[in-house]
């Protein structure tokens, strides 16, 4: 059995805790595709291509992980390509009851889906890419905490907009 799981999320941009989702989660699945969600309208600080080049040239170097940008709903995306398991992270308790109602949402809507949800290293559990953007946005430092790809993306992208 080929066990595939989508990782659907904004991505804007990619951290380190993304990236300790999808290395656990290649120990569980044979392909994952990281999903990055192409929505315009949402506030976001990179661009879909961009978002998707900084995935792709971190977690897509990685063997059996794949990076694709998706509209509309997810459901629909997992049913045209033969896909049952949604992948999500989880953090903190806050994280909790967001994803329960969309986890709940998503099998209404298509009842052979299963959502499952990992944790990150201890050390990624405070980390979010809105903090991300905040601190470098103040002239803070990311390393450790983003690729180097995405921590050259976000000094540029900051120093454009000074
Ligand atoms: P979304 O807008 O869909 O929440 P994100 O890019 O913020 O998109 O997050 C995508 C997924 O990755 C979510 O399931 C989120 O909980 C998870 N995630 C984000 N940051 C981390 C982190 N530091 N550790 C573990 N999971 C994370």
């Amino acid at each position: 059995m080929n066990r595939e799981v989508v990782y659907p999320g904004t991505f804007d941009p990619v951290t380190n805790g993304h990236l300790d989702i999808i290395k656990r989660a290649l120990q569980m699945f044979d392909q994952i595709t990281v999903a990055v969600v192409d929505k315009p309208g949402k506030n976001l600080l990179f661009t879909t291509r961009e978002r998707i080049e900084m995935l792709q040239a971190t977690a897509g170097k990685l063997s059996n992980v794949k990076i694709e940008r998706f509209e509309g709903l997810l459901v629909d995306y997992l049913q045209q390509r033969n896909i049952f398991v949604i992948l999500r992270g989880l953090r903190a308790v806050s994280d909790f009851e967001y994803e329960f109602q969309i986890a709940l949402m998503n099998r209404k809507l298509y009842s052979n889906i299963e959502s499952v949800f990992l944790m990150p290293s201890q050390e990624y559990t405070y980390l979010s890419s809105s903090l991300i953007k905040e601190v470098v946005r103040l002239g803070g430092k990311v390393e450790g905490l983003v690729p180097g790809v995405v921590e050259e993306a976000l000094n540029k992208k900051f120093a454009l907009t000074k």
